[in-house]
């Protein structure tokens, strides 16, 4: 069994790995391939046709009977159309087995039903795929069978993109690009590419499946719509890096022996603060593969979790009262030669292009801090931002105690020499301070947190694509590196010029910069002084995509047109009226078909009892006021059931996409949180024994 099998020996198992191609594919095609994963560009069909052949005896070999482009369309998951490497029978019957150079390099799925706002007319239903050939084909083992995948990107006839990945490479294009300008004005000639790095990390919820299945709504929505808190929740903190349990414990093991054969590096796991909840981390990687790993780890949790009879719930906000889950974008930016361009250095240039490179960073965040809001932003996310257990909805930058010191000299006195801890680095010009590498400083209160060599974007949410944030961080970045190399590329005295941009950078956006607690109240009336936006929801930050400054930013770089970014609007605002739709249908099914009928069972039991006392002569007292009780929430849940139906309907009746949205937003989701109110004090009520579905307290501490 796979148990015995060494992790190494295990690793990247079903990967088509670059080492399996040197292995089997001739010479030429080799360096010809590696030349087009390195430098872009297209393949030969010839060589497309000896890669596809390798890869198909290889998949074969491993018992593959089928191949998919596997790609990742607006819906948010991965999409797959299986085809068997079946074809024509030869003259004597036997099978022929096909997969060509043109079936690696190009799919055309049929559009239509993935979302594209508009994007893609109905009489143009094509769609296609393209090979990612940064990303490399695996072998999908599950219930189907072995599939071989193909990571690739999904487009338009017309070439506008209908994924995430699509815009994801544009940006990591458009960020090496402006990145090696600002390397190359610090005399690196050596480096040829500036890559984004992610790591991810990713919590998520386990419940057992016999408990998951008999709930509606988690089956439906992701999420509990209804549910009384637990008498204990997470304030002993007892289950943040707790012991794992043992069934737990059996479902990681399990989970990451298939990522690694995924060659997704898995690295950390632990218990997280709340009851149920766990993170797994892995290893970071160039920002593409770790959005496309990112997503196997989503897949892979799902189907493991089966195997084991539990569940995996990835929303945002599966118990209310209870933390929700995120899903931590760590990023930096490194080059082809390993340096990291986050790293404070050890020589003066580097610690001044360090600073320099801090400084756009700061002032890309703080220009495009609605945009930075918005891609984190989905429908579960909006149950958890600002809610004192993850980032608020503002966003803001956390530096540290020493680089924000520096930041402050600076932008006060133009000069900063001295610094708060012993430095051990050089910047060998007097104006600026030695700067000593600081990972310990730990802010969790912050959305955009500098952790030493990186920064850590905390406000993503836990069922999201890695994509959408990565995008806007590259593209805002790039934007921010670009005017920094127009201004100094033709500079006279460089050391100046490089000095008052970072001043300058500093000074104009340090309003971004916020060290204290950013759950507190203070924090949002004071962010709303500095002008800081602040965006409750996912639907009020669509605005932001379409701004003039968006559109300038996205087309400058070629990452998004402004039909492109006008059709993913459109489909944020669709997505959110039809999530809001599902989750009150659901909630109206299970109050009229589950929780109302257990209560009027439970009255007509009290009321039973009550009248053969009486009859004996005996005035049962308080089995009289918890039947009033119970009757009068009853009555309450009926009435707000009875309404929510009326604006359910009502909601239907609106075409416009977003005045719908609002609608779902202002007026549904209101009555949505009436009708929970009773039943949830009814759940209190109501003998247990006769409560129809599983309450938190089965589902949170089981396990
Ligand atoms: P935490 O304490 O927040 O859990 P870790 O140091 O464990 O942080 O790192 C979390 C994630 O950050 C991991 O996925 C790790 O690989 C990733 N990471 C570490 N260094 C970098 C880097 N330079 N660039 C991008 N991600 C990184
Ligand atoms: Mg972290």
């Amino acid at each position: 069994m796979e148990e015995k099998e060494r992790i190494d020996a295990l690793y990247a198992k079903n990967v088509f790995t670059v080492a399996k191609m040197k292995e089997r594919l001739p010479k030429s095609v080799f360096k010809n391939v590696l030349g087009v994963m390195k430098n872009g560009g297209d393949l030969s069909l010839s060589d497309a046709d000896v890669m596809a052949k390798a890869m198909k005896d290889w998949a074969m070999e491993n018992g593959a009977t089928h191949y998919t482009h596997w790609f990742q369309p607006l819906t948010g998951i991965t999409a797959e159309k299986h085809d068997a490497f079946v074809g024509m029978p030869d003259e004597e019957g036997r099978m022929v087995t096909t997969f060509t150079g043109k079936d690696l390099i190009k799919g055309e799925p049929d559009a239509s039903s993935f979302p594209s706002g508009g994007l893609r007319s109905t009489f143009e239903a094509r769609g296609y795929t393209a090979w990612d050939v940064t990303s490399p084909a695996f072998l999908k083992e599950a219930g189907t069978g072995v599939t071989l995948c193909i990571p690739t990107a999904f487009y338009s006839y017309k070439g506008e993109a209908l994924d995430k990945k699509t815009p994801l490479l544009r940006s990591m294009e458009a960020l090496n690009r402006q990145a090696l300008r600002i390397v190359r004005l610090f005399g690196d000639t050596q480096s040829t590419r500036v890559t984004s790095s992610t790591g991810a990390e990713q919590e998520y919820f386990l419940v057992d499946a016999k408990e998951y299945l008999q709930r509606t709504d988690l089956i439906f929505t992701g999420r509990t719509l209804f549910g009384a808190p637990a008498p204990k929740g997470q304030e002993m903190e007892d289950h943040y890096f707790g012991v794992i349990r043992e069934r737990v414990g059996e479902f990681m093991k399990d989970l990451n022996a298939e990522l690694w054969k995924l060659g997704v590096p898995a690295k950390t796991q632990h218990n997280e603060v709340a009851p149920g909840q766990h993170e797994l981390a892995p290893v970071f990687e160039e920002s593409n593969l770790a959005t496309d790993h990112n997503q196997l780890i989503m897949e892979t949790m799902k189907r493991v979790a089966e195997h084991h009879g539990l569940r995996v719930l990835l929303h945002e906000k599966p118990f209310a009262g209870v933390n929700g889950s995120g899903k931590h974008n760590n990023w930096s930016l490194t080059t082809d030669t390993g340096v990291n361009l986050l790293d404070p250095g050890e020589t003066p240039e580097r610690n001044i292009r360090f600073l320099l490179v801090l400084s756009c960073i700061v002032k890309a965040v703080d220009t495009h801090a609605d945009l930075l809001r918005q891609s984190a932003s989905d429908v579960g996310n909006d149950l958890r931002l600002g809610a004192n257990e993850a980032p608020p909805a503002i966003v803001s930058m956390f530096l540290g105690e020493q680089l924000d010191d520096v930041v402050r000299q600076l932008v006060e006195t133009g000069i900063a020499d001295r610094h708060i801890k012993g430095g051990v680095l050089k910047t060998g010009v007097s104006t600026l301070p030695d700067i000593r590498k600081d990972a310990t400083d730990r802010n969790r209160t912050s959305p955009f947190a500098f952790t030493g060599n990186k920064f850590e974007f905390r406000m993503v949410g836990s069922s999201d694509s890695m994509a959408t944030s990565t995008t806007t961080l590259n593209a805002i970045v790039a934007e921010a590196f670009s005017d920094a190399a127009d201004e100094l590329e033709g500079a006279q005295d460089f050391d100046m010029a490089v000095h008052d941009l970072i001043k300058k950078n500093l000074t104009e956006h340090q309003r971004i910069i916020f060290e204290g607690n950013g759950y507190s109240k203070e924090w949002v009336e004071e962010a709303a002084r500095r002008g800081l936006p602040n965006i409750p929801s996912t639907i009020e930050a669509v605005p932001s995509l379409t701004t003039d400054k968006a559109v300038k930013l996205f087309e400058k770089f070629g990452i998004f047109t402004k039909t492109e970014l006008e059709s993913r609007s459109e489909i944020i605002y669709e997505n959110y009226a039809k999530t809001k739709n599902i989750e009150a249908l659901t909630m109206i099914d299970m109050a009229q078909k589950q929780i109302l009928p257990a209560c009027m069972k439970f009255a007509g039991e009290q009321a039973e009892t009550i009248r053969a006392a009486a009859e004996a002569g005996a005035v049962f007292h308080t089995q009289t006021k918890l039947l009033q009780k119970t009757v009068g929430l009853i009555d309450s849940a009926q009435d707000a059931l009875d309404q929510l139906e009326h604006l359910v309907e009502e909601a239907q009746k609106i075409g416009d996409a977003r005045e719908q949205a609002f609608f779902y937003k202002d007026t549904v989701d209101p009555a949505m949180a009436e009708l929970r109110k009773p039943c949830d004090v009814l759940e209190t009520v109501v003998d247990k024994k006769e409560w129809p579905f599983p309450t938190y307290e089965d589902m949170l501490f089981e396990l």
